[in-house]
């Protein structure tokens, strides 16, 4: 096995234990199930009842109801009743945080209940606490006593359980040891298996969530590694990106932490947390895991030695050709090579709007800095838009300084080739069969020593993302430090399906610190269809902003919702959205409840919290500044607070 999968080359699944939650069986090289959970009041039986039918019509393979109570708890029995009456068998999760006595009742009724082992019996109060030693064991010594009772019951019931670790509600004891990191999330969660494993209880699953895809995808990493080193064997594990938000932003998010495991081989089942009606999450869970056939590999060639720490992220390091590579944030490149004449208006699709009167751009936040295209455009373009042109066109280019080429690999290598003396892109598909190594090897010594030169990679191969990465890997063992620009391609009959396909494969990437530039391109079955430019525009900025490479537009965490919210999340998320969504960079958290979301909002730089009906609390960080606000007014008072704290602009005025 390598540290945390079983191959970085080819598709190939981690086989993890054989889990049982009723009738399906989780782990042990099964089908990746897909998972959700129910928004309803769990008192609410009725309702509970028709939204699980729903989701299960959707294809949820199992369904999760929130059990913050003992009256919640004992409730989960007339809601299964009520579905078994139905004929719906799917198995049913508990969600229990913080109280012990649900979570025993639950276990006595439902197939599976999930513990968080950040807020069950540990405490979350954000206090820093030293502990000696001797302490510390004391601490878990009293987790086992309060935990054990639980795991018997389970055992008996022969109920599984998901020991289910979120990296914003790590522990006081954890985050004092262990501060707020990816292996405090593993050895918050291994401390609990410890004590399940001691009592030969194994019908376990575990999960690593996070808001930020880059840590989750870090602590699986390393909770694979270290259940394999302390064990010899892995647990199935539960793939999720909590918080994720809604739309497109939590689509992209979900697909990037979820996706990057998934290509490893790594996951039992998933969960997509939107800020939307359950059912909509499961068509994104089914078009993340189909692609995962048994044909999804090709010859990638094995690797020696891993270049990368996959552990830890850190930038692969390049020098800087123009405005790509080194420090610069990673470009986007926008693929117009299928528009035949480009006009100022087509730039409005990718954050250009041009003013006629005046003769000024107006350039967005998230505007592309590269058009790739077929001809030279016949007007004056904004002066951080360049253009790409193929080597035969650039040739001809009137200007030299905004158009630059593209050559094929084997264009670059011809001795009569004209370059330009400020950038030069050469396109290199990954594992070409047709390609002779040693073509490659020379390609390679050439561009070494080429300070103009910007490798475009691409790869045919269906398991592009281990083909590419094995390329980075070869660049990085050869010292090669041109920048990289990746090339994406979809194929796909869906937009959805399309957005889920570039944000696997280019977030795979990101998140390990590779690539310095992104270029998304669609191949429809009909050459007559206009690429969606705009979407792939939003896509790309979105891709970089979810693996925290470019930061290009506010950040949402927003809770998926569960049987606690207080309030509808959805219609005040779009609230807060319409009003700050102008505010480039600043984190906002919305969670539906005051006793997990404070813990859960990540590293939100202000939170509009849920603490009652009608009632919100704003927090500054973990800080609460005001507490129990009307909700008609809490809106308001966000911006205010935003004011207060310096991180509020006006609403940049329309283009005259
Ligand atoms: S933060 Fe949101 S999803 Fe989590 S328990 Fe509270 S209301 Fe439910």
């Amino acid at each position: 096995m390598e540290q945390y999968c079983n191959s970085l080359t080819s598709y190939n699944r981690l086989i993890t234990r054989e889990v049982k939650v009723g009738n399906l069986i989780i782990g042990g090289g099964h089908p990746i199930r897909v998972q959700t959970m129910t928004t309803t009041d769990t008192l609410a039986t009725e309702k509970t009842v028709d939204q699980v039918i729903l989701c299960i019509k959707a294809g949820a393979e199992l369904v999760r109801i929130t059990a913050p109570s003992k009256t919640e708890a004992e409730n989960l029995a007339a809601i299964k009743k009520a579905l078994r009456a139905q004929g719906y068998e799917t198995p049913l999760v508990a969600d229990i945080h913080f109280t012990p006595n649900a979570a025993e009742i639950a276990a006595t009724i439902v197939e599976k209940v999930r513990v968080n082992p950040g807020n069950y019996v540990d405490k979350k109060k954000f206090e820093q606490i030293e502990y000696t030693d001797q302490e510390y064991l004391e601490e878990i010594e009293r987790i086992r006593e309060r935990f054990t009772p639980l795991v018997t019951i389970c055992k008996e019931y022969g109920t599984a359980m998901r020991i289910g670790t979120n990296h914003g509600s790590l522990s006081d004891r954890i985050m004092s040891r262990y501060g707020d990191t990816a292996i405090g999330m593993v050895e918050s969660a291994m401390e609990f298996l410890r004590i399940a494993r001691a009592e030969d209880y194994h019908n376990i699953m575990l999960s690593m969530k996070s808001s930020n895809p880059q840590v989750m995808v870090q602590a699986y990493r390393l909770l694979i590694n270290h259940m394999t080193n302390e064990f010899g064997e892995c647990y199935p594990l539960h793939l999720g990106v909590t918080e994720a938000g809604d739309g497109e932003d939590g689509r992209i998010k979900s697909a990037i932490g979820i996706g990057t495991l998934l290509e490893d081989g790594i996951g039992d089942t998933i969960r997509v947390s939107l800020t939307e009606d359950p059912e909509f999450e499961i068509p994104v869970c089914k078009d993340l895991v189909k692609r995962y056939t048994s044909s999804y590999n090709s010859n990638v060639p094995p690797i020696d030695k891993l270049q990368f720490d996959p552990f830890n992220y850190k930038r692969r390091e390049t020098f800087q050709v123009g405005n790509i590579g080194s420090k610069n944030v990673p470009v986007v490149v926008s693929d117009f090579s299928k528009n035949n004449n480009i006009t100022t208006a087509d730039l409005v699709d990718i954050g250009y709007s041009y003013n006629e009167k005046t003769d000024k751009w107006n350039i967005a936040d998230a505007a592309a800095d590269y058009l790739y295209c077929k001809q030279e455009p016949n007007f004056s373009l904004p002066g951080t838009l360049k253009v790409i042109l193929d080597y035969n066109t650039w040739l001809h280019a009137n200007d030299k300084e905004k158009c630059f080429p593209i050559f094929s690999d084997k264009q670059y290598l011809e001795a009569s080739i004209q370059k330009s003396n400020q950038l030069n892109f050469v396109m290199v598909d990954c594992y070409d069969k047709a390609e002779e190594d040693t073509t490659r090897e020379h390609l390679f010594n050439t561009i070494k020593s080429d300070q103009t030169a910007v490798i475009c990679l691409s790869s045919q191969n269906k398991n592009a993302v281990q083909s590419i990465r094995r390329m980075f890997q070869e660049l990085i063992a050869n010292q090669i430090q041109n920048p990289v620009v990746l090339i994406c391609d979809s194929n796909h009959e869906t937009n959805e399906e399309s957005l889920i396909h570039y944000a696997v494969e280019s977030g795979a990437l990101l998140i390990d610190g590779m690539c310095d530039g992104v270029c998304f391109g669609y191949h429809y079955s009909s050459p007559a269809i206009i690429p969606p430019y705009k979407l792939l525009n939003s896509v790309a900025f979105g891709i970089l902003q979810a693996a925290r490479t470019r930061i290009s537009k506010t950040e949402y965490i927003s809770c998926p919702s569960c049987g606690r919210t207080l309030f509808d999340l959805q219609e005040t998320t779009a609230k807060i959205r319409a009003v700050t969504n102008h505010l480039k960079g600043v984190k906002i958290a919305i969670m539906g409840c005051i006793v997990n979301g404070p813990g859960e909002m990540a590293d939100a730089d202000f939170g509009y919290v849920g603490s009652g009906v009608d009632k919100i609390t704003l927090y500054k960080g973990k800080e609460v500044v005001k507490r129990n606000i009307n909700s008609e007014i809490a809106v308001e008072e966000l911006i205010n607070l935003l004011k207060e704290n310096g991180a509020w602009v006006e609403v940049p005025s329309a283009i005259e």
